[in-house]
């Protein structure tokens, strides 16, 4: 039977915003050493603004963004998002096929009789398209079409006010590790890494990447402690998966990902996890 406790120590957590899935997932959180969080949407708040344009000859400005909005117009990655509010005019997908969204890439789509690319660098790479190597402060998304080079796009995302918070107090509560695992570029990555004191950043990774970088972090923690990974579910449900709990940001966060989490944070507030570990021991001392 279950101890009448942990009905308590859920029912505390929901009050605190904190939605816990089974009395299992609330024990394990006593053991937690070590938080692994996705960057966009779960430590930065996954809301992008187009902050610079950069074209080649022959490309206006106007034109290299309509480009980019057609080729989003499809997505709801937070980079998509931004980019169709850039644009902000209506987009007829009467013009538009063969739509494909490629995880970690970008997307590739027919407007017309022309081949339209949008994405990041292995994007360009995959599809043999010379791009900038400019290391841009943002997160850059290049457009090609039909195999040429047009211009990128600059966007830029904000750390949330209460990151930065959370990992100190993570620390403060004895969380011996604290990584960020995200498919953005090294220098976007890296910055928001020393920003909120992280102890490691792991970028440019692909979706199944990220599922081996969590391997590897439990191979050297040896089975000592709980791992935990916090994401927004857009391309990271396979380590949501992985993870001993998998924690998913609810308001952001889409539906695949609350159903595939162990434990949700309603607000979107990396902060939830302390009062979540707290509730945690406190039951923990009550049960047992
Ligand atoms: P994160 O790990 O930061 O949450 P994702 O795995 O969702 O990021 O995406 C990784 C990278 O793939 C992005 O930083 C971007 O360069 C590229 N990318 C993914 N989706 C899109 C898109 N719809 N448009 C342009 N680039 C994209
Ligand atoms: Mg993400």
């Amino acid at each position: 039977s279950i101890p009448l406790g942990f009905f308590g120590g859920i029912g505390g957590a929901s009050r605190h915003g904190v939605l816990i899935k089974g009395s299992n997932y609330l024990e394990a959180l006593n053991y937690v050493d070590t938080v692994i969080f996705d960057k966009t949407g779960t430590l930065t708040k996954g809301v992008f603004k187009v902050t610079q344009m950069n074209t080649v000859e022959d490309i206006s400005k106007e034109q290299l963004l309509e480009y980019a909005a057609y080729a989003e117009s499809y997505s709801n990655h937070p980079i998509a998002l931004s980019i169709q509010k850039a644009y902000g005019r209506e987009i007829d997908k009467e013009q538009l096929e063969e739509y494909e969204e490629i995880a970690g890439h970008g997307i590739k789509v027919r407007l017309n009789d022309k081949m339209i690319y949008a994405g990041n660098a292995k994007l360009m790479e995959k599809e043999a398209i010379a791009y900038d190597k400019t290391d841009f402060l943002g997160t850059v998304v290049h457009i090609g079409i039909n195999g040429t080079y047009a211009g990128n796009i600059i966007i830029s995302d904000e750390v949330k006010e209460d990151s930065a918070k959370a990992m100190k107090e993570l620390k403060e509560i004895g969380m011996k590790k604290l990584v960020m695992l995200t498919g953005d570029s090294k220098s976007v990555g890296e910055k928001i890494g020393r920003q909120l004191g992280l102890d490691e950043v792991h970028a440019e990774l692909l979706p199944d990447q990220k599922v081996e970088q969590l391997e590897a972090i439990y191979k050297q923690k040896a089975g000592k402690g709980k791992l935990i990974f916090v994401g927004d579910g857009i391309n990271d449900a396979p380590v949501l998966a992985r993870a001993d709990i998998g924690v998913a940001m609810g308001g952001l966060g889409s539906d695949a990902a609350i159903e595939a989490a162990d434990v949700v944070l309603m607000t979107d507030e990396p902060s939830k996890l302390i009062s979540a570990i707290k509730i945690a021991k406190k039951t923990h001392t009550i049960v047992w």
